[in-house]
């Protein structure tokens, strides 16, 4: 190691696995795409190929057992990389489950974990063929790593996007972030008065969008009806405005999102008014949504845009015009990535 020291909250998530990895370039054969995408893409047969991909959830970073109980944890865990097979048009098959536990857990705790874990293999259609058990020192660790499968024909990149191709996303967005606002406000009230009681009526979209996301594999489904491909595809982690840099980014394109297109769900707006939060705010840049990005050529507009699972919310422009949010009277705001920077405090 050198002298020099890069702090890493200089370089933010993306930045440092550039660093790390980009002097990497792939030598085995059946590597097909490697590092870049919501999943590697590995040679499986002719019609088909194996996507594999793997995400770690560390409690204190990415969850509060305070409030969020073991067995949604367990169900989030899977369902967050069954979504990133989803967001290249594929089918997840396998996972594995690697866990550090301190000994603060009791055998009950982590079968409560595994009844999620165990739900959501029955949900999504995958099974559980292996994983790692180690102890930690500090706290609860799981990784998940998910195999799945998807034909050469049907796979979609982040890099596919063309100019004047339209933006769409699945469902709508905001909801878990604001579910996320009102667990903590009930976690200081708590805190400050152990008596006084979590006062999460009426708050049940929002929290079940925080607590028990679900990967949309049916919209995986829905393509498939509709014989419709997006040309390009990312799912919604870290927030809209994010994930869009990162598709554009891959497709080397510009794109142009149009604030009132924005699908924010009532109970996401009043929550976030009550918050003095822009309801847009939480829809671009609160992330866990686990919603779809994609774009799609012009002839799919009328399948697409009559599909109540889908808004189309913008569209795509040369390289080199800039990323723009474009608000009701025409003003236009570039757009900035707030998503989650694990490394800035
Ligand atoms: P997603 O949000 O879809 O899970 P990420 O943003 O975490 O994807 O990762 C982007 C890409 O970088 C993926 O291809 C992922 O496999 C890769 N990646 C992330 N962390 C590392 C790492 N530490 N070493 C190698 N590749 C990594
Ligand atoms: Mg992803």
């Amino acid at each position: 190691m050198s002298e020099k020291r890069t702090e890493i909250s200089e370089l933010g998530e993306f930045g440092l696995i550039e660093k790390l990895t980009g002097s990497f370039s792939n030598k085995v054969s059946s590597t097909h795409y490697g590092i870049g995408d919501d999943a590697a893409v590995i040679e499986r047969d002719e019609e088909n190929f194996t996507l594999i991909s793997t995400d770690l959830m560390m409690e204190g970073v990415h969850f509060n057992l305070m409030y969020m109980p073991l067995k949604h944890l367990g169900y989030k865990a899977v369902a967050t990389n069954v979504s990133d097979i989803c967001a290249m048009n594929g089918t997840a098959e396998q996972i594995t489950v690697s866990l550090a536990v301190s000994n603060r857990f009791p055998l009950e705790a982590l079968e409560e974990l595994y009844e999620g874990i165990q739900h959501a293999c029955e949900h999504f259609k995958v099974d559980l063929v292996g994983g790692d058990t180690t102890s930690s020192l500090s706290g609860l660790v799981i990784n998940v790593a998910v195999v799945g499968k998807v034909k050469k024909t049907d796979i979609v990149y982040r890099s596919g996007a063309k100019e004047n191709d339209l933006i769409v996303v699945s469902g709508d967005l905001g909801a878990a972030y604001m579910g996320l606002q009102v667990l903590e406000r009930e976690k200081e009230v708590f805190k400050a008065n152990p008596d006084i009681q979590p006062d999460l009526d009426g708050h049940d979209y929002i929290l079940q969008r925080q607590m028990k996301p679900e990967a949309r594999v049916d919209v995986v489904e829905i393509f498939k009806e509709l014989k419709v491909i997006p040309t390009s595809m990312i799912d919604i982690s870290d927030g809209l405005a994010s994930e869009l840099l990162h598709l554009s980014k891959a497709s080397k394109v510009s794109c142009n999102i149009y604030d009132e297109k924005l699908p924010i769900d009532a109970k996401t707006s009043m929550q976030a008014l009550e918050f003095n939060i822009n309801p847009n705010t939480c829809a671009l840049n609160g992330g866990e949504d686990y919603e779809l990005l994609f774009t799609i050529s012009q002839k799919d507009y009328e399948t697409i845009g009559a599909n109540p699972n889908f808004t189309v919310i913008g569209f795509i422009s040369h390289e080199g015009e800039g990323n723009y949010l474009i608000d009701s009277n025409g003003a236009v705001v570039e757009l900035s990535a707030q998503g989650w920077n694990h490394f800035k405090d």
